[in-house]
């Protein structure tokens, strides 16, 4: 059986099965990536376009990693190199791409909602590299992924989210994958960094950092997101990094055997000391290693793979 979904733009409304799915299939994937030839004919034969609008490091490379270990062809658009300088629309941009016969496309835009107006202009099949403040689905499967491997199991750990939630897609994505799979998790930030309607997230939202760390088995840090600031949203780094940045001290509050998480990248010593981000208690590196395991699960699964 192969998911439910064609296209993958959120994981608000993604039921347990296609994520169980995509999880169990990125798993066998980690195996083939510790081999010495990482690369399957999989998706030999189709053609991936990423379409990046915004900055990334992590996200791209590990997309056009992932198509070139399934053999696709890979191809990269760059907003800031393309006809969208000379003012090209987003529709025009992705006509003139399917007119060149492509099966699916990456997409990462400053505002949310892009991947889903592609799938109303165009056939392929579309795949949210993060839209704005709205979600970043790829990402989240990743960190459950990371945390199932670590943990063994996903149903029942408590997940604290900490930092610019107001800002995160990662924290979207992961409220709404989470509590699909029976995680508890909760949301905690400076009032300024929360948002106003935090009912849409179906979980607790707190500004009291102790109450957050209390009993979670995963810490998961935010980066605060300095660019999308207006202005007066907190006072400053230092007195953030002193009540919400996470250092040893405060470490020393969390569980044992807690994991450390961070989608990156980093602001450190900001929402993470140093010393914290490189501990043993941290798998920030295993979460990009992860990372191209659950994209070439999404597009082995999407791309047809399971009919290949
Ligand atoms: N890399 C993640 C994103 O693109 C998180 C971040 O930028 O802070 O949303």
């Amino acid at each position: 059986m192969g998911l439910q979904i064609q296209h993958l733009l959120g994981l608000e409304n993604v039921s347990k099965e296609d994520i169980s799915l995509i999880l169990d299939t990125a798993d066998s994937f980690y195996e083939i990536l510790q081999r010495e030839i990482k690369v399957v004919p999989t998706l030999r034969g189709k053609t991936v376009v990423n379409l990046f609008y915004e900055n990334s490091t992590r996200t791209r490379i590990s997309f056009e990693l992932a198509e070139k270990r399934l053999s696709a062809a890979a191809l990269n658009f760059s907003a800031s190199t393309s006809s969208v300088k000379k003012g090209e629309s987003l529709r025009d941009t992705i006509r003139n791409i399917e007119a060149m016969k492509i099966d699916m496309v990456v997409v990462r835009h400053s505002s949310a909602g892009v991947p889903w107006f592609l799938t109303q202009c165009t056939d392929a099949v579309i795949v949210n590299a993060g839209d704005g403040l709205h979600e970043h689905p790829t990402q989240a499967l990743l960190d459950m992924m990371t945390i199932r491997r670590k943990m063994r199991k996903l149903q029942g750990l408590k997940v604290a989210i900490i930092g610019d939630i107001f800002h995160s897609r990662v924290a979207r994505s992961n409220a709404w994958g989470m509590t699909t799979m029976g995680m508890d998790v909760v949301l905690c930030g400076p009032p300024t960094l929360l948002p106003q309607h935090t009912e849409s997230f179906g979980v607790p939202v707190t500004d009291n950092l102790n109450e957050a760390l209390e009993g979670a088995d995963v810490i998961m840090l935010l980066r605060m997101q300095l660019e999308r600031q207006a202005s007066g949203t907190f006072p400053s780094i230092r007195e953030y990094r002193d009540r919400y940045g996470l250092d040893l001290e405060k470490l020393s509050l969390i569980k044992k055997d807690a994991i450390i998480m961070h989608p990156g990248p980093i602001n450190r010593g900001i929402e993470l000391a140093s010393d914290v981000a490189d501990s043993s208690r941290s798998v920030i590196l295993e979460q990009v290693t992860c990372g191209v395991a659950i994209r070439m699960a999404v597009l082995y699964l999407l791309g047809g793979g399971e009919n290949a």
